[in-house]
């Protein structure tokens, strides 16, 4: 059997993987793989799948299937597989920094001092205990968020368009969470319904200075929309991980106020990529066995 490990892992995950089969790393060798492995780098499109007459199982190592031709796969009879219980706390925590960053000014306070500035009166902070987290989507990486949220004192409050109740949050409409919340963090697939669902209109309906934080994807986002109530204080924050086009180049949230970015981070602890390996193994391993 022929294995196609696309994108970096861990270092070891070759050699594990080769009790099961050949391993290349090779693009180029896409022709001969009867197993495609991915994170979030490469794209299995459906040019990339015409080129793998011999493909029969992609199995990306993260949450989304977002970044794989899953219909077309079907097509051809090819399964898809994901690995979507490693990553949670992972990301959860990454979201949880990013929440933390903005009220406390983190990322301008260190630009700021090795720049030789001292703003300490200028860098206003206010806590989270006492505000309000909406969550849009009460999935795994929500609900790490929500207990943690907890932990810090916020009333925690979600919309789920596909889930009632939760131990986790107060469940309430969207509204409710647009109107209420002082924090809003993301936590949706990218569907159709997902697709630009924070823009210009939806955010005029959020409190005055909410903060947005964004770690499930970029296209959920409209970002014109974001960077101009940005500037013009509807919006008191935006942190995110993801974006529509990764690197954001040209994007107008690198130059709005009040942004903190990172670089699609969240899955990338060394815990995780460890938990993502192993899930991995597992799967190719009962592939092997049938
Ligand atoms: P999950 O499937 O456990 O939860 C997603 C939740 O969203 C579900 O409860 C679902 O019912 C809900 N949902 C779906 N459509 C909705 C809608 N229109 N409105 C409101 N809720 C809706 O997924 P998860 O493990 O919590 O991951 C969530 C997302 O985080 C992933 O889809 C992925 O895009 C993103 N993610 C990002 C990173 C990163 O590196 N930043 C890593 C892993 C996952």
């Amino acid at each position: 059997m022929r294995i196609l490990l696309a994108d970096a892992f861990t270092p070891d995950l070759p050699k594990r993987l080769e009790a099961f089969g050949d391993v290349s790393q090779d693009l180029g060798t896409v022709a001969e793989a009867e197993i495609v492995i991915v994170r979030s780098k490469t794209k299995v499109d459906k040019a990339m799948i015409d080129k793998a007459p011999k493909l029969k199982y992609i199995i990306r190592g993260g949450v989304g299937v977002d970044t794989i031709d899953v219909d077309y796969a079907k097509t051809k009879g090819i399964a898809v597989d994901n690995t979507p219980e490693a990553s949670s706390v992972a990301v959860a925590e990454l979201a949880f920094a990013l929440m933390m960053a903005l009220p406390n000014h983190i990322a301008r306070a260190d630009a700021s001092m090795k720049e030789g500035k001292w703003l300490k009166k200028e860098l206003e902070r206010t806590e989270l205990l006492g505000k309000t987290l909406g969550l849009v989507g009460i999935g795994r990486i929500a609900r790490e968020v929500a207990a943690r949220a907890k932990a810090f004192g916020m009333r925690v409050i979600a919309y789920d368009k596909y889930v009632d109740s939760s131990d986790a949050a107060e469940m309430v409409s969207l509204d409710t969470v647009y109107a209420q919340a002082d924090y809003i963090s993301l936590h949706t697939p990218l569907t159709d319904e997902t697709r630009g669902m924070i823009n210009k209109t939806t955010i005029g309906t959020m409190k005055k200075g909410a903060r947005v934080v964004n770690t499930c994807r970029g296209q959920v986002i409209v970002d014109a929309d974001v960077a101009a109530a940005l500037a013009s204080g509807q919006l008191g924050g935006y942190a995110a991980d993801v974006y529509d086009k990764e690197p954001p180049e040209g994007s107008p949230l690198l130059s709005a106020p009040n942004v903190v970015l990172t670089p699609h981070i969240g899955a990338s602890s060394e815990e995780n990529l460890l938990r993502l390996a192993d899930s991995i193994v597992d799967r190719v391993q009962k592939y092997a066995k049938k």
